[in-house]
């Protein structure tokens, strides 16, 4: 099935409207029976007339980048064996052992060598592969990634020693009676699966041990083969610990994995995320919008405090807790590192919500997550997305990511009129061009922010201590209601497949060393109950 249509199935799946199309109902006011769908689509899997698909449940992406130089087209690439840089003839290695080689002669040289190679590409003839790049090879909701190729065998290298077995990984049996603290897969009841992302799968489970329920994302390892940013794991996991310390961030309980399968426990957030209840409600008021808004920014600023750009700030990675704050979960595609005035140049992000500067090649830094906050904000006020081009969808022309990449390049954004000049000016100030300009990006940084108008009767301290009363509570009946998560994820069997010795004997277990990880202060208030 064409990418284009299976988003298009699971928007349509995931697209039940209130029952004044429209209109504006409040959750509050809303039960389950209350969604239908406006009319009947002309066939199955069709759109209902009328119904707006600008918002549903895309993947985040990295795109492959090619290094062109005298022919060659090298792509970063991860090393396992030893292997010398065609250039100087030094070892390749170093932390994430990451060299360059040409994609069609395969040279290798470092990193810091490509510009210098002198020699042409001895293939130069063979179709230059894709840029862009699919996760599983299954469709645009997957993240870019193996690289690392298990059918193309490396090319003969220099002498080199055999390299060391990898270390088995841990199992629960390994680990020391009474020296606790290690969690496993046994410890956990899986109880329902809750969500789905673009290379995860995240479940509600409960401890046993405690009874306490928790959200487990689970993320085989066969997809975790993304040479151009080998150490994405290891980010999403320093970032969850990070994030443990900030009301709006989700934190992380503990890491462990099994030969096929990485496991991050973290905080279950009941209330779901913030995709599920504007395709139920369409477009917010703008005190709900303001408050999102406001919560979101402390939580980014958060993160570019500590060195963090988000890169994937969109609606279905916001959840509302059991009160209705915000906390923002997915951290695979952050940057970690980045000091004030630093750069990077990684293309990926979700498509509808990239930066123009990310798109034009650009370097950049935390303007992104500031441009991603003003689409969002822009969708949770108007309902729709600022680069709708859902009524192109008849035209395949129009119907392409380059086409949506055009139009958030080149089309001046049109804010609804029904919106407030307040929050027309704060979407201009986000969504600007040109991240120089952009609101949040100037000398002033995010003091800009909390003083413009749009946020005025926001007061700052009280938000960040969570004593603002939220403008919506999700209705929920006890600790384990899943009243707020789509049944097309909470129907699904909750089981994990077993392993396939096949798929485990091509991963490489010694990148996955050193994952397991406990959260020292969850587990003293564990001990505690
Ligand atoms: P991916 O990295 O594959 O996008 P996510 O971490 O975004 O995966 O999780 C996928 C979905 O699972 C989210 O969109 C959200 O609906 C749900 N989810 C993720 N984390 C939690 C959590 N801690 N509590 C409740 N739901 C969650
Ligand atoms: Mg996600």
């Amino acid at each position: 099935m064409s990418t284009f249509w299976t988003e298009f199935l699971n928007a349509a799946a995931n697209h039940p409207f209130p029952l004044t199309p429209g209109g504006f109902l409040s959750p509050l006011d809303m039960s389950p029976d209350d969604v239908l769908f406006p009319n009947v689509p002309p066939a199955p899997g069709m759109p209902c007339a009328g119904e707006d698909r600008s918002i549903y449940r895309r993947g985040a992406r990295r795109w492959r980048k090619l290094y062109r130089v005298n022919g060659h087209i090298f792509q970063a690439k991860r090393f396992n064996r030893r292997a010398f840089c065609a250039f100087c003839q030094d070892r390749i290695w170093g932390l994430g052992r990451q060299g360059f080689k040409c994609i069609q002669c395969k040279l290798l040289v470092h990193k810091k060598c490509h510009k210098l190679v002198q020699k042409p590409c001895s293939n130069e003839h063979v179709d230059p592969v894709e840029v862009k790049d699919d996760a599983n090879g299954e469709s645009t909701l997957g993240r870019a990634s193996s690289v690392r190729s298990r059918a193309e065998p490396e090319p003969p290298l220099p002498e080199t020693p055999p390299a060391p077995a990898p270390p088995a990984p841990v199992r629960p049996e390994d680990l020391e009676p009474g020296s606790q603290r290690q969690y496993s897969l046994e410890d956990f009841e899986l109880i329902r699966v809750i969500g789905r992302g673009s290379y995860a799968k995240v479940l509600m489970v409960e401890l046993k041990r405690t009874k306490r329920v928790y959200a487990m994302k689970v993320i085989k390892k066969a997809l975790v083969t993304d040479d151009e940013d080998i150490d994405w794991v290891q980010t999403e996991k320093h970032v969850f610990e990070t994030a443990s310390n900030h009301p709006f961030l989700v934190g992380l309980h503990s890491c462990f994995q099994t030969p096929s399968r990485l496991f991050f426990v973290i905080e279950f957030v009941r209330g779901g995320d913030l995709m599920f209840h504007m395709q139920r409600q369409r477009r917010l008021p703008e005190e709900h919008a303001r408050f999102y808004a406001a919560e979101i920014s402390l939580a980014l600023h958060f993160l570019h405090e500590r060195g963090v750009i988000y890169r994937d700030l969109k609606l279905d990675n916001v959840l509302l807790d059991h009160e209705g704050h915000i906390k923002l979960t997915d951290y695979g595609m952050c940057k970690e590192g980045v000091r004030p005035g630093d750069t990077t140049s990684t293309f990926c992000g979700t498509p509808n919500y990239i930066a123009p500067e990310i798109l034009r090649g650009e370097e950049y830094g935390f303007s992104v997550d500031w441009w991603a906050l003003g689409v969002l904000t822009y969708e949770m006020l108007a309902g729709r997305s600022p680069f709708d081009i859902a009524q192109a969808a008849d035209n395949p022309d129009q119907n392409t990511e380059d086409y949506l990449f055009q139009v958030i390049l080149e089309k001046t954004i049109r804010i609804p009129r029904s919106l407030s000049v307040k929050a027309a000016s704060v979407l201009k100030g986000f969504l600007n061009k040109n991240p120089v300009e952009r609101l949040g990006c100037g000398e002033n940084g995010f003091l800009d922010i909390i003083s413009h108008p749009f946020f005025k009767s926001i007061e700052w301290e009280m938000l960040e201590q969570k004593q603002v009363v939220p403008p919506f509570k999700p209705r929920l009946e006890g600790e384990r209601d899943l009243a707020n998560f789509p049944p097309e994820f909470t129907d699904e069997p909750v089981h994990l497949t077993p392993d396939n010795d096949t798929v485990i004997a091509d991963i490489d277990q010694s990148e996955f060393e050193g994952f397991e990880y406990v959260n020292p202060l969850l587990m003293s208030l564990e001990d505690c109950v």
